[in-house]
């Protein structure tokens, strides 16, 4: 489907259409990185990364936890840096770590007032020893923590488009404070399908790509309102850094860019509604 094909232009409302002449709300006037890591050690200096992203506008990013260490680096950079917010949650390919008890701490860690989500959570079937069943268990049971902590979760869906949206239809009143599919690369019917059970989904460097057809399209199906932008770094760079390691979330920008193009949208309107959205569906940013 290309942007004529799709009919109907979305009204959007007054708040974003004034963002276009450059008026953006004081509010909303910011770049977000809604999922990457920066827990590791591959950026160097950390406080001269946050002092950039600062000068090219990002002035929110959420590092999402995988395991019991990234959860708990998250929530100590949180506590470091006023623009920095995280997650915890347990990856479907970082099972075999898991020790009894570690759900504890995760389960902990959500009251932390920065803590804006549980995730990254999900299905990965990418790897031939993949264990489905653990899987699935450790999914479920990190989903019916997230409703009971009353916080939305960070989904990471690979190689699995079918299971997870059976897995996630038939768990919907575990989702009500939100579910986001990051990295989105399922089709853009499926996206329509996640749509009707309320999710939001996250673009990344990949979209940015000139091949990358599949994630344009799911973005031009979407509406306006159930977009977000991540970098998922240190990995997927865009294409002005393709082949460069690490990706930071200086990135968001050409992200956000690149959105607005493919959505026929002015960039400050683009990054306004990318703003809004991401507070709407993370309530912890408000805070
Ligand atoms: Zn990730």
């Amino acid at each position: 489907m290309t942007s004529s094909e799709n009919s109907e232009k979305e009204t959007l409302p007054k708040d974003l259409s004034d963002a276009a002449d450059g008026r953006c709300l004081k509010d909303m006037c910011g770049y977000i990185d809604v999922h990457c890591h920066l827990t590791g050690d591959e950026y160097g200096d950390i406080s001269a990364l946050i002092e950039r992203l600062e000068e090219v506008g990002v002035r929110k990013v959420i590092t999402a936890g995988f395991d019991i260490p990234s959860s708990q680096r998250g929530m100590y950079l949180a506590e470091k840096y006023p623009s920095v917010y995280f997650t915890a949650g347990f990856h479907p390919t970082e099972l075999k770590k898991y020790r009894e008890g570690d759900l504890d701490i995760i389960k902990s860690l959500l009251s932390h007032p920065k803590c804006v989500a549980l995730g990254e959570i999900g299905l990965d079937y990418h790897y031939e020893d993949t264990d489905k069943p653990l899987q699935h268990k450790f999914f479920a049971a990190q989903l019916e923590m997230a409703a009971k902590a009353g916080l939305p979760v960070e989904i990471h869906s690979r190689d699995c488009a079918e299971d997870m949206y059976n897995f996630v239809k038939e768990r919907a009143e575990l989702l009500q404070n939100g579910a986001l599919l990051h990295c989105y690369s399922h089709s853009a019917e499926l996206a329509l399908q996640f749509l009707k059970l309320g999710f939001y989904f996250s673009f990344g460097g990949t979209s940015t790509y000139k091949g990358s057809k599949r994630a344009r399209k799911s973005m031009l199906a979407l509406p306006v309102a159930s977009l977000l932008t991540e970098t998922d770094s240190p990995y997927l760079p865009p294409a002005s850094l393709y082949g460069t390691f690490p990706n930071t979330p200086a990135s968001i920008p050409e992200i956000t860019a690149s959105m607005a193009a493919v959505k026929e949208l002015d960039e400050n309107v683009m990054k306004a509604a990318v703003w809004k959205n991401a507070h709407t569906f993370f309530k912890k940013l408000n805070g």
